[in-house]
């Protein structure tokens, strides 16, 4: 267990995954390999349509690949049950999406409180950490609004502290700034900065905003599915984990 644990957060290897059939096949992740070390802050970059939602939703386990492995935490993903799955989804991973994913019925401290709902947390534990989350995202005074009420800034906000809430290993963000302006985007991606660095997570987040390129600690490219080399990150081989393997993977 200690061993699993000393190894990457994230080990994606030879990942496919393809969408329809015959001449409607399109694959949007096409033999994907990479390594996110723990703690790291990788920027997943790519125009609109190269697989980056695909590759996110893989690895957090809201969808199931076509070929090849994902390890995250020690646990083979794509070995898991559609249940194992979601006990992932509530203990391990945490999803940041550009629409929010708010509960619209419920208050913000609600929707920050439902993953602890969902683990059964205790009511005085649940309601202390909700609002310590909600002051970290500087939401004190709005605990009580439901997601119609805020900004969109703010209902990102929300969404970054429910996120934290079950104080996930791995955090994926799927382009969080893509429907804010440019400088609640910027408060956004320090927030985010910030709440990585503090909570001592790892974070994988697809973006087009170079203000994340440039605060993060490596950046993973897609185009058409395929990973293509980029400046800071370099390909070094995984030799020493794939038993005899000549495989090349890349590790950010
Ligand atoms: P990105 O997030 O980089 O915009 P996506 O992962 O959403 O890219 O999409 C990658 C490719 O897969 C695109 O060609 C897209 O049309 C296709 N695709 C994504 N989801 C589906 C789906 N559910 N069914 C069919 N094709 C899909
Ligand atoms: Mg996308």
């Amino acid at each position: 267990m200690a061993e699993m644990l000393d190894g990457p957060m994230v080990a994606v290897q030879g990942l496919t995954k393809t969408y329809g059939g015959g001449s409607g096949k399109v694959t949007a992740v096409d033999d994907v390999s990479f390594e996110v070390g723990r703690g790291k802050l990788v920027a997943l970059v790519g125009r609109s349509g190269s697989g980056k939602t695909t590759l996110l939703n893989c690895i957090g386990g809201l969808d199931r690949p076509s070929g090849g492995t994902i390890v995250v935490n020690g646990i083979t993903v794509t070995k898991l049950s559609e249940r194992a799955r979601t006990a992932l989804r509530r203990d391990t991973v945490a999803f940041v999406f550009q629409t929010f994913g708010l509960v619209p019925m419920l208050s913000a401290a609600e929707n920050v409180g439902l993953p602890m709902r969902l683990r059964n947390t205790k009511t005085s534990v649940r309601d202390k950490r909700v609002a310590d989350l909600l002051d970290m995202v500087g939401l004190s005074k709005h605990v009580n609004q439901r997601p119609a009420e805020l900004s969109g800034g703010q209902q990102q906000r929300v969404a970054i502290a429910r996120a934290l809430a079950n104080e996930p290993q791995l955090l994926i963000a799927d382009e969080p700034t893509g429907q804010l302006d440019a400088d609640t985007g910027a408060a956004i991606m320090g927030l985010l900065r910030d709440v990585i660095a503090n909570e001592g997570m790892t974070a994988l987040i697809s973006t087009h905003d170079q203000s994340l390129m440039d605060i993060a600690d490596a950046t993973v490219r897609l185009a058409d599915g395929h990973l293509v080399a980029d400046d800071d990150a370099s390909y070094v081989s995984t030799g020493s984990r794939a038993t005899g393997s000549e495989h090349q993977g890349r590790i950010v």
